[in-house]
C-alpha cells in the first residue's frame, strides 16, 4: 500500500536507511474535530506509484538517490503520556543510525515530543513551522499538551535556537507579543507578497501543518482557515531554503474533509519535495 512513488525500499533488505517514513495515527489532542488520525493512512494510499514517481521536482530520485524505508506507525493505543513517550523513542532509534525522520501525523501535539528527540540529537536546533496557527498557546482549555500548544512547550524548554513561523493567520495580540518576546520570527500570511528565501546556519527541523495551505487548495485538514498559501507557494519555500533539513513532520490531515485524496496528495507533494531538498541539499 506505501511506495511513495516507489521509493520505498523493503526494510529487511535496507538496514542502513537514509530516510524513515514514521506514522503516528494520534488525534486525541485535537481541540475542535478529530479525523487527524486518519493521516498516515491516507498519505500513504495516494503516494502510491500507480499514480506518481519518484523523481522531485529539481530532479532527485528518491528511488535511486537514497535509501527510503517506512517503519509503521508508532503504536497509539495506550493513554497520550504513553504514545508521547513510544514517538520519542521511535524517533530517537530513527536518529541514532544517522537517518532522517519523516513523520506522519496526527495532529500537531505530536511535534513536541518529536522535537524532544531531536534536541537532544542536534543543538542547536533551528525549526521552520509552517501552520496557519501559531500553535503558541499556553494551554486549551487547560490541557498544556494540546495541538494547539507544542510551540509554547517547545519554546519553554528551549529546544529551538531559532523558530521561524510562515502563514501564520489567526493569531492574538498575546501570542505576536508572546513572539517578539521569544525571538520567534513570525511571518505572517499578510506580509507574504512574495517568494521566500529563508536561510537557517543550525541543523533544520521543519514542521508542516497542512492548514498553512488555502482550504481551495487543502480542504482536508480540521481548521478551515482561508487567505493561506498555495501549493506552489509552499513548494517554493520549501525548495528554496537554504541549510541542512534534519527531520519533517507533515501533520493535522484529515481525510474526513478531504476531497478526492487532494489534501493527500498535497502532503504527499510538500514530503517529497523536501525528501528531495534532504538528500541533495
Ligand atoms: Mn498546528
Ligand atoms: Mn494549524
Amino acid at each position: 500500500m506505501t511506495d511513495f512513488g516507489g521509493a520505498i525500499k523493503p526494510l529487511d533488505e535496507s538496514p542502513d536507511y537514509k530516510l524513515a517514513i514514521l506514522g503516528v495515527p494520534f488525534d486525541e489532542k485535537s481541540s475542535y474535530l478529530r479525523g487527524a488520525a486518519g493521516g498516515p493512512r491516507a498519505i500513504r494510499t495516494v503516494s502510491t506509484s500507480k499514480c506518481y514517481c519518484g523523481w522531485t521536482e529539481l530532479g532527485v530520485n528518491l528511488e535511486t538517490d537514497t535509501v527510503m524505508v517506512d517503519l509503521g506507525d508508532v503504536d497509539t493505543s495506550g493513554d497520550p503520556d504513553k504514545t508521547f513517550g513510544l514517538i520519542e523513542k521511535a524517533v530517537d532509534a530513527i536518529l541514532a543510525k544517522g537517518a532522517v525522520p519523516i513523520v506522519l501525523g496526527g495532529d500537531h501535539s505530536i511535534t513536541y515530543p518529536v522535537i524532544k528527540a531531536f534536541a537532544r540529537k542536534f543543538k542547536p536546533l533551528d525549526i521552520l513551522h509552517l501552520d496557519a496557527h501559531p500553535d503558541l498557546y499556553d494551554d486549551l482549555y487547560g490541557d498544556r499538551l494540546s495541538h494547539a500548544c507544542p510551540f509554547a512547550r517547545i519554546l519553554e524548554d528551549g529546544l529551538a535556537a531559532n523558530l521561524v513561523q510562515v502563514g501564520v493567520r489567526a493569531v492574538t495580540d498575546a501570542h505576536r507579543r508572546l513572539a517578539l518576546k521569544r525571538g520567534v520570527r513570525m511571518i505572517e500570511m499578510k506580509d507574504i507578497t512574495e517568494p521566500l528565501f529563508l536561510k537557517f546556519t543550525n541543523p533544520t527541523y521543519v514542521s508542516f501543518d497542512l492548514d498553512v495551505l488555502d482550504p481551495a487548495f487543502a480542504p482536508g485538514v480540521s481548521h478551515h482557515e482561508p487567505g493561506g498559501l498555495t501549493t506552489r507557494q509552499a513548494v517554493q519555500v520549501i525548495q528554496a531554503l537554504k541549510g541542512q533539513v534534519v527531520g519533517l513532520d507533515v501533520v493535522e490531515l484529515n481525510a474526513a474533509r478531504d476531497l478526492q485524496g487532494l489534501t493527500a496528495a498535497a502532503a504527499f507533494k510538500i514530503i517529497k519535495e523536501t525528501a528531495g531538498r534532504i538528500v541533495r541539499p
